[in-house]
């Protein structure tokens, strides 16, 4: 029996060097942190810096190894969006 499983991310990038990077939203969206980059050292706010969020769908075997990832249909996206603006707390 495989299952899935989801992961909420976030991508941002440095405001100085432009260096990407993706974090779980929970972190980057959520919390908003303050990260240094790994490149230039500059200090900065994930939350400030978002440039994208997505849901990622994973596929696990009978052992619950990871054997697939993908986005999510961009359905679940949309709902997604939807909770986020509703103020409502995600589902998974
Ligand atoms: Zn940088």
């Amino acid at each position: 029996m495989s299952t899935e499983a989801w992961l909420d991310v976030s991508a941002f990038s440095c405001p100085q060097c432009h260096m990407c990077y993706v974090e779980a939203s929970w972190y980057a969206s959520e919390i908003g942190s303050d990260v240094e980059c790994g490149r230039c050292h500059a200090t900065f706010n994930t939350k400030k810096n978002l440039t994208d969020r997505v849901l990622l769908r994973f596929q696990l075997d009978e052992q619950g190894k990871l054997v697939n990832v993908a986005f999510s249909s961009d359905q679940n996206r949309a709902s997604e969006e939807q909770e986020r603006s509703s103020g409502r707390g995600r589902e998974f």
